[in-house]
């Protein structure tokens, strides 16, 4: 079992740390960065309604906000009686974050400002699972995003990864079985390569997160968002908080058990729900259409389906329909208000909407619950590496700590 050893050297910083910054100034600090970035442009009368902080309180910290660059002046705005105010903007730019997805077919990563705008792109296939050639590819594209940053502040201030297996609370990968990786210290790996907080998160769990603050969740409390791509993964937002369970992965319903006596999972179960509704299930349904290694599989299915293959039809008809029962199962055991299908297959929902919506219509409890929202994600491939940037530049801007790698062009 891995030791949690460096990440609780961590912790107990940020332990420290948080006694000074909570102190009444920098809890105020906060307050004022947290109303601009949310009203900005704003002038300071406004934050000091909006915050109940004294007019002298939000100019002193506002003066140190300007000098951290993380806001500007612009102005004037409208008056509403006097002079015209100077107001206050979000510097968005003040910094970059780094959001990678690993997928079990693709690695993509993402430049994110600080407020979640993509600003830079890499992705790339995977088709060699070697461990080495994975992270090979990994440091590439890590490498390739902090290349294309602009100058800024604070450069990148930090890089988030989701990886699709379970992830312990102190961000250490206990088993990620599509990947073949066990109890996997992938954090120092990069802590040792890269001077800036790295997160790692369970791939569904970033997706969640990704479509609750930049997606198809925005209003809703109670989601449940399904990440289909060689796996399955669910991630939980239940009262508005990620769920993660108590050591870390809850979620891991790829692996319920859909057919007893089903075939055997690398998990080590059998009949898990991922290997009948995922991309690696879509392969098998249509074994016969002979795709080659070459292309992207699920892109040629899709392909064959737009031009009425009956084979590919079939296959999404199947994998709706199985995807359709184990999404009645979560439901009957959460009662969401809204369940969100992200990843890959999302690509398919023309032709796997109808079979999925038709088995979870006739064959649930829930028909009571007229106002449950099925939806597909409005950010497809992109939940996951949003989520995990969002991650990385909220917690900077929450701690306000400009640890960084320098970027000198
Ligand atoms: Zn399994």
């Amino acid at each position: 079992m891995i030791q949690c050893k460096k990440r609780m050297k961590v912790n107990d910083d940020m332990e420290k740390r948080t006694w000074n910054q909570f102190t009444i100034k920098n809890g105020n600090k906060s307050l004022v960065l947290e109303t601009i970035i949310k009203h900005s442009p704003i002038s300071r009368a406004d934050i000091a309604n909006n915050t109940g902080l004294n007019k002298g309180t939000v100019s002193s910290q506002v003066i140190e906000l300007l000098q951290e660059e993380l806001i500007y002046e612009r102005g004037p705005g409208q008056s509403s009686g006097g002079r015209r105010p100077v107001m206050l903007h979000f510097n968005q730019k003040a910094g970059y974050s780094i959001g990678i997805d690993i997928g079990v077919n693709y690695i993509l990563g993402i430049l994110t400002d600080l407020e979640g705008n993509i600003c830079g792109e890499s992705s790339l296939p995977l088709h060699n699972l070697e461990f080495a050639n994975i992270i090979n590819q990994l440091l590439g594209i890590i490498d390739s995003l902090v290349a294309a940053a602009p100058p800024s502040r604070y450069g990148i201030v930090g890089i988030g990864i989701g990886v699709p297996g379970s992830v312990s609370k102190c961000g250490q990968i206990l088993l990620a079985p599509n990947l073949g990786w066990k109890e996997f210290d992938l954090k120092s790996l990069l802590e040792e390569k890269y001077d800036c907080p790295i997160i790692i998160e369970n791939e569904a769990n970033a997706g969640a997160y990704g479509e609750k603050t930049f997606g198809s969740g925005r209003n809703e409390s109670d989601i449940v968002y399904i990440s289909v791509g060689v796996g399955i993964g669910v991630g939980l937002i239940l009262n508005d908080q990620l769920y993660r369970g108590t050591n870390g992965f809850a979620g891991e319903m790829g692996h319920m058990t859909i057919e007893v006596n089903g075939t055997t999972c690398r998990c080590g179960n059998e009949g898990c729900w991922e290997l009948y509704a995922s991309e690696q299930a879509l392969k098998s349904y249509s074994q016969q259409l002979n795709i080659s290694s070459e292309l992207d599989e699920l892109d040629k299915i899709i392909e064959l389906a737009e031009e009425g293959c009956e084979t590919a039809i079939a296959a999404f008809q199947t994998l709706g329909e199985y995807l359709g029962t184990g999404i009645i199962n979560i439901i009957n055991s959460f009662n969401p208000k809204q369940v969100i299908i992200g990843n890959r297959i999302a690509k398919a929902k023309k032709w796997i909407e109808q079979p999925l919506r038709s088995k979870t219509t006739n064959n649930s409890l829930w028909f009571q619950q007229n106002d449950l929202e099925i939806d597909f994600s409005k950010l497809t491939t992109h939940s996951t590496a949003l989520g995990v940037s969002a991650f990385v530049f909220e917690g900077f801007l929450k701690s306000n700590i400009p640890t960084s790698v320098p970027v000198n062009n």
